[in-house]
């Protein structure tokens, strides 16, 4: 029995309330005699969810080992990501494949909740940190080749839906009940319309790596935004958007079609180095990876909690919105709201213990404690 907390409950937050475990569930009671840890000062969060990530902890997920996934996935669970859906790069499309395989097995483990596929289906005049000479028209036969080496455990595919085949792709991607994503796009608004009434619901990290919005050409961005059906990225690190650009987001798109995002690779939870970002050099400065060749950002250092702190300090969301965008949300996009993204019985015990000034001090996935809390 976890007490007297400022619990965040989607209807709200409760002063001094309670929650119950009993096993790897959120109880509607505690069981007799069950063990009272006094959470007085403290904040209780449901688990994060984290949809779009590379690696961490010095692991690339785009080409690493089994261990070294794991090493990654582990390093954002203690920082509080208790539900993450691993991202791939640009690469061969067999090494794809590949590298989806050994992934699916981690997700039949339940050590993640499933694979995106960020590019090879992109703009080059978009691309980002991901290798130009690797990029290819979102043929749907492609397309399929990939979900179908994910094994059912393909969650989301990024792809500029602008380009030959890009639409069929997000027909092909609804059917088979992955989400498709529009992203590193060079889309016009009206092209972009027109991929989310084919079955569009995510926009990948909204503002980076697609057109800005003009008052003559609104682009993308004004597209995603508008659409009730679309649920947008953000990767609230400091450097990928202004605070304004933020609030704009969750202007327009309410507090319940955010998702914040790490994009993190190898050095979250690591250090500033050298660093491969699939077949890309990646330089990481105070924090900050950029390619080694062009300096075009590179993902982000970022965990979970950082972007939560971030969100209510400098951001001042109230806190109930931040963390459904960092929950709820996401776990409602993934399909898993039943199970993830809220602290309510039945559901798993996935939770974090904060101080009052928002820095993260335990953290229990399934009901085991990951992070076990220190409290005065
Ligand atoms: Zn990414």
């Amino acid at each position: 029995m976890l007490s007297g907390a400022r619990v965040v409950l989607p209807t709200g937050v409760v002063e001094n309330g309670r929650l119950a475990v009993d096993g790897t569930k959120i109880a509607a009671d505690a069981p007799e005699n069950a063990q009272v840890i006094d959470l007085t000062g403290h904040w209780l969060l449901p688990g994060f969810v984290d949809i779009h990530n590379h690696g961490g902890g010095g692991a690339s997920f785009s080409s690493g080992t089994a261990d070294q996934i794991l090493t990654g996935v582990h390093t954002h669970r203690v920082h509080g990501t208790t539900t993450l859906v691993v991202s791939t790069v640009t690469d061969e499309m067999d090494v794809l494949a590949r590298q989806a395989g050994l992934l699916s097995e981690l997700a039949e483990q339940g050590e993640i909740a499933g694979i995106h596929f960020e590019g090879p289906f992109i703009s080059p005049c978009r691309k980002g940190a991901h290798s130009e000479a690797l990029l290819r028209d979102p043929d749907p036969a492609e397309v399929r080749k990939l979900v179908d080496a994910a094994r059912g455990h393909a969650k989301m595919v990024t792809l500029a839906t602008e380009l030959p085949g890009g639409i069929e792709s997000v027909r092909l991607l609804a059917e088979h009940g992955v989400i498709a994503a529009v992203g590193h796009t060079d889309a016009t608004y009206e092209q972009t319309v027109a991929a989310i009434d084919a079955g569009a619901t995510v926009a990948t990290h909204l503002y980076n790596a697609m057109p800005q919005i003009g008052h003559r050409a609104p682009g993308p961005i004004a597209a995603l935004l508008e659409d009730e059906r679309v649920t947008v990225e953000l990767i609230n690190d400091g450097t990928h958007l202004h605070p304004a650009a933020l609030q704009l987001a969750f202007h327009h798109a309410g507090p319940d079609r955010v998702a914040f995002i790490t994009d993190a690779m190898d050095a979250a939870g690591f250090g500033d180095g050298r660093y491969l970002l699939g077949p890309l050099e990646v330089e990481v400065t105070d924090g900050v990876a950029r390619l080694a060749d062009s300096g075009a950002i590179a993902g982000s250092t970022l965990t979970l909690d950082r972007a939560l702190r971030r969100a209510v300090t400098v951001d001042k969301l109230p806190v109930e919105h931040a963390v459904a965008a960092l929950s709820a949300n996401p776990a409602r996009l993934l399909g898993l709201y039943d199970r993830v993204g809220s602290l309510e019985p039945g559901k798993d015990a996935d939770l974090l213990v904060l101080d009052a000034d928002f820095t993260l001090k335990g953290v229990m996935r399934k009901g085991t404690w990951v992070v076990v809390p220190e409290l005065s």
